[in-house]
């Protein structure tokens, strides 16, 4: 099965968004919040029920997404989702990076 992954990295996006309320919540209350991998958050996601499964057409041996539209072959689509995944990986980087800062801004607060 292939996963269209221009409509797989917008629910990704828009888990993380969740994620981000979710997270602002817990550091308002002072709770502690763990954010899940990139990998984790691809797991959650339910490609069939939400129809991210692309249709092979046998003869062109193109796959199509009946959700954007997406139609490209099986090497365009990793070549996509590759790209897709550098993005994301990037982006990662710096909001662990962010909460590694917060993690420790707090810690010293408390030592004080
Ligand atoms: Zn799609």
């Amino acid at each position: 099965m292939v996963n269209c992954p221009e409509c797989v990295s917008r629910e990704i996006e828009k888990k993380k968004k969740q994620l981000e309320a979710e997270f602002n919540a817990a550091e308002e209350e002072g709770r502690e919040f763990r954010v899940p991998a990139y990998r984790e958050l691809e797991d959650e996601i339910d490609f069939e029920g939400l129809g991210l499964i692309m249709k092979l057409d046998t003869s062109t041996k193109h796959f199509i997404c009946k959700r954007c539209g997406l139609y490209a072959t099986r090497e365009q689509i990793s070549d996509i989702r590759y790209k897709l995944s550098r993005k994301e990986a990037t982006r990662a980087d710096k909001q662990y990076d962010y909460l590694d800062w917060w993690q420790k801004s707090k810690k010293e607060k408390e030592a004080e």
